[in-house]
């Protein structure tokens, strides 16, 4: 599976925590981040993560377009609701790209635990099950 990661400034620490605790399940998985995310997960655990740009300069923009592509399985997006963004609008549109291609989707750590637990189980499979290429424009 295509794995997502995404923590706004005050959630890095939570998602690091996650992905420490989660490290044998995402290392059989290939994860993608947004910059700073990406960076601070890949230190912290050692796991190999592709990083898009930063979120503010268009990181959420690039995994929305994967999403678009049929590239990307499932986004784990530990949301600040008490901060204001500056880049609202990509998140937004992240989001709703999500719900346009039935991608899980998960804003919280409680989220992301249910999710993580499902993929163990293989509640994703059905993913395999799309033909990449069978996506019309
Ligand atoms: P960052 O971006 O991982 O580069 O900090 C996350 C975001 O704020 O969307």
């Amino acid at each position: 599976m295509n794995i997502a990661l995404v923590a706004h400034d005050k959630k890095k620490e939570a998602i690091i925590k996650f992905a420490l605790s989660y490290k044998h399940i995402l290392t059989k998985h290939q994860l993608f981040a947004t910059g700073t995310t990406g960076k601070k997960i890949s230190e912290s655990t050692g796991l190999d993560v592709f990083r898009f740009q930063s979120g503010p300069l268009g990181g959420d923009q690039q995994i929305g377009a994967k999403i678009a592509d049929n590239e990307m399985d499932l986004v784990i997006f530990f949301r600040d609701p008490l901060t204001a963004q500056p880049h609202e609008p990509d998140i937004s549109a992240l989001m709703r790209l999500c719900d346009v291609h039935q991608i899980p989707l998960v804003t919280n750590l409680a989220g992301a635990e249910i999710l993580i637990r499902a993929l163990e189980a293989g509640f994703f499979e059905w993913r395999n099950l799309i033909n990449r290429n069978d996506i019309e424009g």
